[in-house]
Formats: C-alpha cells, sequence, structure tokens
C-alpha cells in the first residue's frame, strides 16, 4: 500500500503540472492512464460498478469534477477555464493493493471565496487526521472534520463517505464526513483509511448528473475535496499519499 500510495501521489503531481486552461478532463484521463501503466499500476476506478444497478460502470481512469462538480465527475470534452477549481480523485492498484487519494486545483487564477474554501476543506482533512490514532473512534475524526468545516461557513455532504481500504477500494470501516465523538468504529492499529472532507460552498443538497456518476451540488454553488490515505497507528498517522 505504501507503494501504491507512492503512485497516486505521483501521479497527482504529474496531473498538477498538466492543469491549465484549454486542457479537457479527457487529456488528464489519458495522461493518467499513461502515468499509471509506466509504473505497472492500474486504476480501481476504471469500470467500478455503479450502485445503481443496470447503470453503466465508470468510464474514466480518474474522476474529474469541476467547479460545483463535488466528487465521481466522469472525464469528457469540458475544457478547463481560467479561474475554475478541479477535483481531481486518483487511485493504483499496485500488486493488489490500493491507494486513494484526490485534491482539488486552481485552474490559473482563482477568486478568493474559491481559495478559501480549498484552504478550510484541505484544513478538515487535517483536523480529521488529528483524531487519526489508535483508541479514537471514527466518530472523533469526522468530528473534527465537520466542525472545522461548518465553522468556517461551509457544510459538508451526507451521502458520501470516507472509507476503509486495502485489497479493495471500499472496505470498513465508513467513515461520514460527520458525527459526534466517541462514537463509530473504534480505530486500530494498523487499520488503513482514505479520509475524504467533500465540501460544499452552498447548501449540502447534492445530484447526480445525468451522465450517471457525476456529482454535483444541487444549488450550482462551488466544491472542493480532499483526500489522503493513512494508517492508524498509536501516535500520528503515516500518510501513504502525501503530495510533494
Ligand atoms: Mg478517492
Ligand atoms: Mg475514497
Amino acid at each position: 500500500m505504501r507503494e501504491a500510495g507512492r503512485i497516486v501521489a505521483v501521479l497527482l503531481s504529474e496531473l498538477r503540472e498538466r492543469i491549465r486552461p484549454g486542457v479537457t478532463t479527457a487529456e488528464l484521463d489519458r495522461l493518467a492512464a499513461q502515468v499509471l501503466a509506466k509504473h505497472d499500476a492500474t486504476s480501481p476506478f476504471y469500470n467500478y460498478p455503479n450502485h445503481d444497478r443496470g447503470k453503466r460502470p465508470f468510464p474514466g481512469q480518474i474522476c474529474a469534477s469541476v467547479n460545483e462538480e463535488l466528487v465521481h465527475g466522469v472525464p469528457g470534452k469540458r475544457a478547463l477555464k481560467e479561474g475554475d477549481i478541479i477535483k481531481i480523485d486518483c487511485g493504483a492498484v499496485y500488486k493488489g493493493w490500493i491507494a486513494d487519494s484526490a485534491w482539488t486545483f486552481a485552474v490559473g487564477k482563482i477568486n478568493p471565496a474559491a481559495q478559501r474554501l480549498l484552504e478550510v476543506t484541505e484544513g478538515a482533512l487535517y483536523a480529521s487526521l488529528k483524531e487519526a490514532k489508535a483508541g479514537n473512534r471514527t466518530g472523533d475524526m469526522a468530528h473534527a472534520l465537520q466542525h472545522h468545516v461548518e465553522t468556517h461557513g461551509f457544510n459538508v455532504v451526507r451521502e458520501y463517505v470516507s472509507h476503509g481500504v486495502g485489497r479493495r477500494l471500499h472496505e470498513d470501516p465508513q467513515m461520514p464526513n460527520f458525527g459526534g465523538p466517541g462514537t463509530g468504529s473504534k480505530l486500530r492499529k494498523g487499520m488503513t483509511i482514505a479520509v475524504e472532507p467533500m465540501v460544499l460552498s452552498g447548501t449540502y443538497k447534492t445530484k447526480v448528473l445525468p451522465d450517471q456518476w457525476t456529482v454535483a451540488a444541487k444549488d450550482g454553488k462551488l466544491t472542493a475535496h480532499f483526500e489522503h490515505t493513512i494508517v492508524i497507528t498509536d501516535g500520528e498517522p503515516e500518510i501513504l499519499t502525501k503530495l510533494n
């Protein structure tokens, strides 16, 4: 999983270099396929089954979600514009082990409100990680995340969760973006979790777009997403997907 995490971080940094006005999310997806192949890895997202029976599996290597789009964005013809924010969610399967990480990037110069949303969402990730130690519970992490977001005037998603990760992309425990201290699953040394604040600048309501995958803010306002795969220890968690 450390090696899978390192590959995910390299992939995210290569995508970050490519992000600029005019680039399409399909171009980023093709780059992701090349980078994963170069590292003998594959995408755990490609062909991921849709939880709505009968709908198409995920068609991309990465999720690319722009502005009001929050998660599960299907890469396509959309060209990035100056001032956009783009959420890139990446995973790698390496020798059967998976790591999962997401980052929100600015396209060129963004306005101060968007910048603040990015800072608060990244801050929520680290606030949550401060509670990520053996003996605590998932609710301690979720509460720290939610408190950080709401005291800054934003909202956390309700329908999507942080999750255990390992041999499979989504394992137990599930950890909502909200919760009470002392609730949820007990954290144990060696557990590996993908911690992912998903934050909306308007209301927390989301909708799935007609492409059957992309989740966007119902009110069309900006959203942000950051995610690291971590290992629980007796002290500070080990971050497997640290971005250089
Ligand atoms: Mg992810
Ligand atoms: Mg995840």
